[in-house]
């Protein structure tokens, strides 16, 4: 149970990962993934697709989706695993969550525009499988198409973060909130990649306290974005704050991500995976 390949985060077209739900569950078969969950940014749309396309996969499937939160000044994600996608709470959230975006990317094309960057938000649009949902991540492909950049890791260093042409700030939903509404669809909330966040130790102690607070019962403690450095610290953190240990790969693209979809390494020894807490919750293939 602790040694399972399981990958519970990764995004397809329905937010701004480039392959299908199918082809995920076929991806996630053929690298051995025995537990797979998809975690669109801010949508479950593709989550009865996900669910399906792994029972004939023959991969169990955790539903899941990804939530975009602002604390503390910075954005966070928040993973729920096991909710109900159709839970109208948590329907009404991520609608409210996914509200902002469009006026979001017309202002980041005009932010982009002024330093001589031209047709954009048309770019990404043209990018995005879901029109409701233009991501940072479609624009940072459109600019390594058009040339501007080599790849999208480059586009982030360069465009679309804090200090530099195309970001532009954004509300997202409140911690309580989206906890909330995972905790009420019949969830586990988990807090995604934290080595990715620059708070300072107070900053971050409130944040898991206050995620705690809130009824947040998992942290991921493997994930793409986590060097060796990291993984001993949150399982560390973990520890101490009694939170369940998850693992995803953040896969988002073939080419584009660093980790593939079940490739990561197996959680550390002495702790407590968040997939022991969901049997009841898991589609069986
Ligand atoms: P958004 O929700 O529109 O702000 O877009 C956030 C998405 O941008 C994340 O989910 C990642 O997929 C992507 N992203 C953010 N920072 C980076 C980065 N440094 N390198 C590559 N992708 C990134
Ligand atoms: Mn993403
Ligand atoms: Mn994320
Ligand atoms: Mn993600």
């Amino acid at each position: 149970m602790h040694q399972l390949n399981a990958d519970l985060h990764c995004h397809s077209t329905v937010s701004d990962g480039t392959l299908t739900p199918e082809q995920l569950a076929q991806r996630a078969r053929d690298n051995g993934v025995a537990l797979w969950a998809l975690t669109d940014h801010d949508e479950t749309g593709g989550q009865h697709r996900a669910a399906a396309a792994a029972r004939d996969a023959g991969v169990d499937y955790l539903s899941g989706v990804e939530i975009s939160v602002s604390f503390a000044g910075q954005t966070i994600h928040i993973v729920g695993l096991g909710i109900d996608p159709d839970d109208a709470a948590l329907q009404t959230g991520l609608a409210d969550t996914r509200d902002g975006r469009a006026r979001r990317a017309r202002a980041m094309a005009d932010s982009l525009a002024a330093v001589g960057i031209t047709g954009a938000l048309e770019g990404a649009q043209a990018l995005a499988g879901n029109p409701g949902m233009v991501t940072r991540t479609h624009f940072a492909r459109w600019m390594v198409s058009t040339g501007v950049c080599r790849d999208t890791h480059e586009v982030f260093r360069r465009y679309l973060v804090r200090g530099k042409p195309g970001y532009v700030p954004q509300q997202w939903a409140t911690l309580h909130s989206a906890v909330g509404w995972i905790h009420g669809a019949g969830g586990i909330a988990v807090i995604a990649h934290p080595g990715r966040y620059k708070y300072n130790a107070t900053e971050e102690r409130a944040l898991f306290e206050e995620f705690k607070h809130h009824g947040g019962r998992g942290v991921e403690v493997l994930t793409a974005s986590h060097d060796a450095g990291d993984v001993a610290r949150y399982s560390a953190i973990a520890k101490q704050h009694g939170l369940l240990a998850s693992r995803g790969s953040d896969f988002h693209s073939p080419g584009e991500s660093r980790v593939e979809l079940g490739a990561l390494p197996t959680l550390p020894a002495g702790l407590m995976p968040v997939w022991v807490e969901l049997q009841s919750r898991i589609v069986r293939a």
